[in-house]
């Protein structure tokens, strides 16, 4: 895991969240979730099911209830243990919303302005509705520049890092285990955090990021060069822990790589190194033992190697996942009581911010 530097050596406390968009990926597995598992042996962790994100995207509502209680009961199939940790569900504990609102008074709309997430999923956004519009007209050539309106580029899109600044700013949060598509929101979290310190008097701790080494960025099976995301429309393009053992194979047979056949971990083979990241990430190995273990062996070869150890670490995960799944009761009883010990923590903070402000 990487480190960045300022937070006191002593901070044992640990934030971080997924967003309810779908069932979690392998990207999300390892890029985070197997962090989020370890640190809660040492750590006093808080993790949320970060459903106010979720909204920036228009979901059913009954989509989005289903998603809510499916990514609980993965991260605790994953090894997230509620007795360890206070896992809960981000809108039930109101103060992310209202931290949320003071941080944006104090976030220049040209720092917002320049996070790259927003920048892509509001071209997605964009891309998505040009689509749509197509499909409704039935239109072959689609010309972007005559399409009137932006309408799935919504504010709370373009605040959303600030959101996630107020969620790990809310708990002390030292640490926050992400993958590295979000270490840009990260740094604007620390500069929040230092910025209200210094207008006021030191209220926060400016986290620090924990991106595990080889698993920061796994990317998209069918185009490689881009990070995997559950939002993705193309089921192909990820691998979900509830895919079935012949979908995974499935997934990995058809992942595209090139044609020249040499196993190497290259910028030039974006599509070979990717699995073979993927290959490192569940063996924890280094990708060079990897890339040295597989020479000799022709691309299908590796893959169906690749896709036994896949289905071996999935399944168990995935078996589990429908036992919890089962008992709503349980699920619900475990969010209620991660909130209760989140707010604790988090109704401190806003009242000291309040006082700070002035508002209280
Ligand atoms: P969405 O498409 O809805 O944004 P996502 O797959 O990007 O979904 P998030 O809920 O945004 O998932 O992120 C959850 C966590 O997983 C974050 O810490 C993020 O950095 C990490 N993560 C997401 N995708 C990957 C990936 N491909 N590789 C490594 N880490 C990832
Ligand atoms: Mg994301």
């Amino acid at each position: 895991m990487q480190t960045t530097n300022d937070t006191p050596k002593e901070n044992k406390i640990v934030y971080s969240a997924i967003q309810p968009t779908n069932i979690v990926t392998i990207g999300n597995y390892l890029g985070a979730i197997k962090n989020w598992v370890a640190l809660q042996y040492d750590y006093d962790c808080f993790y949320s099911v970060a459903d106010l994100h979720s909204l920036t995207v228009y979901m059913e509502p009954a989509t989005l209830r289903k998603n809510i209680l499916d990514l609980y009961a993965m991260l605790l199939a994953c090894g997230i243990d509620t007795n360890k940790v206070s896992f809960f569900k981000q809108s039930s504990v109101v103060e992310h919303s209202q931290l949320a609102w003071v941080l944006n008074c104090y976030t220049y709309f040209g720092e917002a302005r320049r996070m790259t997430q927003f920048k892509e999923k509001s071209t997605n956004a964009f891309t998505g509705f040009i689509q749509q519009v197509g499909d409704v007209f039935n239109i072959k050539e689609r010309n972007t520049s005559t399409v009137v309106g932006r309408d799935n580029v919504n504010v709370g899109l373009f605040a959303y890092p600030i959101l996630q600044a107020a969620d790990i700013l809310l708990y002390n949060a030292g640490h926050v285990p992400i993958g590295a598509d979000q270490k840009q929101h990260l740094e604007l979290s620390r500069n929040l955090a230092e910025r209200f310190n210094s207008r006021y008097s030191p209220t926060f701790v400016v986290p620090e990021v924990l991106i595990p080494k080889v698993a920061a960025k796994i990317n998209s099976l069918d185009e490689p060069t881009k990070k995997m995301s559950k939002s993705n429309t193309n089921p192909n393009s990820m691998i979900l822990l509830i895919d079935e053992d012949d979908v995974i194979v499935r997934k990995i047979k058809r992942a595209v790589t090139d044609s020249d056949g040499n196993i190497e971990n290259s910028d030039k083979k974006p599509g070979i190194s990717n699995l073979l990241k993927i290959y490192s990430a569940f063996m924890d190995c280094k990708v060079d033992n990897a890339v040295a273990e597989m020479q000799g062996k022709t691309y299908s070869q590796f893959k169906s190697i690749l896709a036994d150890v896949v289905v071996s670490k999935i399944r168990p995960i995935r078996e589990k996942f429908v036992e919890l799944r089962a008992d709503k009761q349980y699920l619900q009883d475990c969010m209620d009581s991660g909130a209760e010990k989140a707010k604790l923590v988090a109704s401190k903070t806003m009242n000291k911010v309040y006082r700070k402000i002035g508002i209280q």
